[in-house]
């Protein structure tokens, strides 16, 4: 199957922070609701969407205090994506959308692996479909796994919903002055290190020049912006 890059296809990044929403360690109905009648509102956009479940309300390997070993910490970390992406794709499912999930961890009985050809059979029919368990390997985060994905389907861009209107030259919650990029390109963003995404994730869509939109989750409608291709939050591309 062809992996070039499709125009009308999207994906995005929703972390498990964000499926928090006010319960951490957990999903809240009401976040998931929010989130849910996004993605709804972007799937009636002439577009094809696939969703990659971040599992951070649960575990974050790299940064857990338990006493776990990393590679442990980081399998719980992609289990957790699983169970996000679950909550999820039965959310959508219960609301009549037309939904598929993958698993990059092997748990055939229950979800389908993931593979690219199966997922773009999928999206060509308009179905939205959820990626879970990671990129299936410890030392990656759900953001590389977005870049990857975004890759391997031939996505025309990564848009990464977070709790911030878009990308600043300075911290606004800290800074009156801080201003909001429109737009950047990879290099200056690199140059002025900007946390976008991990270097890992930022390295991939740099070099593979797959264009990122930082977006507010928070704003009712921006998903659906975002996949209109919109001027909203940040578009990091190529200069
Ligand atoms: N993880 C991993 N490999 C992957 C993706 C995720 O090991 O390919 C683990 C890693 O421990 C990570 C955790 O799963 O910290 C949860 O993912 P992430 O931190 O990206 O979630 P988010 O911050 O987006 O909620």
């Amino acid at each position: 199957m062809s992996t070039g890059i499709c125009a009308n296809r999207h994906l995005i990044k929703i972390s498990g922070e964000a499926l928090a929403g006010r319960e951490p360690g957990g999903v809240d109905s009401v976040a998931l609701d929010d989130i849910g009648h996004e993605l709804i509102a972007a799937a009636r956009e002439d577009v094809e969407i696939a969703v990659v479940v971040g599992g951070g309300n649960f575990m974050r390997g790299g940064s857990s205090s338990l006493p776990m070993k990393r590679l442990t910490a980081d399998y719980v970390g992609m289990l957790a994506t699983v169970m996000n992406g679950l909550y999820l794709e039965q959310w959508l499912v219960h609301h009549g959308i037309d939904t598929e999930i993958f698993s990059a961890i092997p748990l055939d009985s229950q979800i389908r692996r993931y593979s690219a050809d199966a997922v773009v059979q999928c999206l060509h029919k308009r179905q939205v479909v959820v990626l879970a368990g990671g990129t299936g390997n410890p030392y990656f985060t759900t953001d590389t796994t977005a870049a990857l994905r975004g890759l391997e389907l031939g996505a025309a861009s990564l848009i990464k919903a977070t709790n911030v209107d878009g990308i600043y030259d300075a911290d606004p919650a800290t800074d009156a002055n801080a201003s909001r990029y429109r737009y950047i390109d990879y290099d200056t963003a690199m140059v002025k290190n900007l946390k976008i995404m991990d270097a890992a994730a930022f390295a991939l869509c740099r070099e593979h020049n797959l264009p990122i939109r930082v977006v507010n989750l928070g704003v009712k409608g921006n998903l659906q912006r975002a996949v209109k291709r919109e001027d909203i939050g940040t578009l990091v591309a190529m200069g």
